[in-house]
């Protein structure tokens, strides 16, 4: 008689894959889905969940979070890591942090979740100051890749470098064949429509690239949003063989409440969301921001940060001495469900996941937003596991993940359709949360084979990729 470890029963099984989409029992064993058959007897199970009335797909794999600790933020280690299993994921690519803060992650506060990491640039720190040459950005991408890392991050909104540099950064990383993310700009442009076009001088015929948050450049800042919008997906299909690319969902931004020695806010975009709705771009402006609710912070509690406005907000930006992390909402959901829903004249959609560009930001809302688009009828069932799951596998070369079928990983996300939210994460047969609570522990890490050797000096269990079969390489098949 078979044994299998887990048996979900009776869930609404949905593969983008397959096309597929039934009511049926998942029975696992070995970390692998061995079964899936309309009725399997839960006697040969030795665990069993219920799944009847919820939606089980491929795990949820986040191309865009920040659990590695790029970001100063407060949190302590493994936090993210803890939010995003909450929020359903089971895998996640990092982008853009260092191995140490992940491995010490893992390992203070692993959620069970696999994580692959992408290292980020930024002169002074992780490159050296001034203008590079190829043999300079070679060593930084090589240093990366040695340290475990499946490849680096171009932060353009952040730390620009000339468009050749990045044009450089891009071509080096695909010649030695790690991934390579970019968040637009360079010392020309901005985080914006100008940086999306760009990319057809940087990338040339032949450069490969994942272009993160693809909403972030459509907030109406030189076009109309709608012009912006329609533009930035021309650009994306015209480039369709050389970008891979992502949205998220998520209303609230981050920046930071930093004031002069004047009381003067000093970030760029923390003044624009003041001035957005009247409030003074000073220290006191974001005071009266906080008590009005316009304004949040963030807060460490036991299961991650959280958003925290009003009088609480105020005290916490008065003792944090104003410089910490500011929430708006303000992020435009006309692009981000625009942008989302885009498809080309073969009926494809333009852009290939959504992300959540969160982590350790409380902001995890793939699942959520994308069951709203469902309800609303934006996305059908079989497009959302599509962009939450199986290309997000394709795009990191996952081959065994993103897919519900016999012999893949069992990598599951349950999802309960009336409350909208992830019910069960299950990583490898093994369940990592319920019901938003985390009972997974340490991780995996995704490395290269030329990180192997690092990685295995942590003692953290790891998974081999290879990025050759990485979309961005492979192509979307
Ligand atoms: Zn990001």
């Amino acid at each position: 008689m078979e044994n299998y470890d887990l048996l979900i029963k009776s869930g609404r099984v949905l593969d983008s894959e397959s096309g597929s989409d039934r009511v049926a029992d998942v029975a696992v064993s070995g970390g692998l889905i061995d079964r899936i058959e309309p009725d399997i007897d839960p006697a040969l199970a030795d665990d069993v969940i219920d799944a009847s009335g919820h939606w089980v797909i491929p795990g949820m794999i986040d191309t865009h979070v920040h659990v590695a600790g790029a970001r100063d933020l407060g949190g302590t280690h493994g936090l993210g890591l803890q939010m995003v299993a909450a929020a359903g994921a089971t895998t996640v690519l990092d982008l853009g942090g260092s191995m140490g803060s992940l491995t010490a992650g893992i390992s203070a506060g692993g959620s069970g979740v696999n994580v692959g990491s992408l290292g980020y640039l930024r002169p002074g720190e992780t490159v050296p100051e001034g203008r590079l040459d190829t043999s300079q950005i070679r060593e930084v991408i090589g240093t990366a890749l040695d340290a475990g890392m499946l490849g680096v991050k171009l932060l353009g909104g952040y730390y620009p470098f000339t468009p050749e540099e990045t044009s450089e950064f891009i071509s080096s990383a695909n010649d030695m064949g790690a991934y390579i993310a970019y968040h637009i700009g360079t010392t020309e442009t901005g985080s914006r429509l100008d940086g999306v076009r760009e990319l057809p001088a940087l990338l040339g015929s032949t450069g490969r690239v994942h272009v993160a948050h693809i909403n972030a450049y459509c907030r109406g800042s030189i076009l109309p949003v709608e012009e912006e919008i329609r533009e930035a997906l021309q650009i994306l299909e015209d480039l369709r063989d050389q970008i891979v690319s992502e949205v998220h969902l998520a209303r609230p931004n981050f920046t930071r409440g930093k004031s002069d020695a004047d009381g003067n806010v000093e970030a760029d975009v923390c003044r624009n969301c003041l001035r957005l709705k009247d409030y003074e771009p000073t220290a006191d402006g974001i005071r009266a921001a906080l008590r009005d609710g316009y304004a949040s912070t963030v807060e460490q509690t036991r299961t991650g940060l959280v958003l925290v406005t009003g009088e609480r907000g105020v005290e916490l930006f008065d003792e944090g001495d104003g410089d910490l992390p500011l929430s708006f909402p303000v992020n435009n959901a006309t692009s981000a469900f625009q942008l989302t829903a885009a498809r080309n004249q073969s009926d494809e959609f333009i852009i290939d996941a959504i992300g959540s560009d969160a982590g350790l930001l409380p902001r995890n809302v793939n699942i959520e937003q994308a069951m709203r688009l469902v309800k609303f009828g934006a996305l059908e069932p079989l497009d959302m596991v599509l962009k939450l799951s199986l290309n997000p596998a394709r795009m990191l070369g996952l081959v065994s993940k993103g897919r519900l079928s016999e012999g893949n990983d069992a990598d599951l996300t349950l999802i309960d359709p009336a409350g909208g939210r992830a019910s069960y994460g299950i990583v490898a047969g093994r369940v990592i949360m319920m019901a938003g609570r985390v009972v997974g522990r340490g991780g995996t890490i995704l490395t290269t084979e030329q990180g192997q050797t690092a990685v295995t000096a942590t003692g953290i269990p790891f998974q081999t990729v290879d990025i050759a079969q990485a979309m961005m390489y492979a192509g979307r098949g």
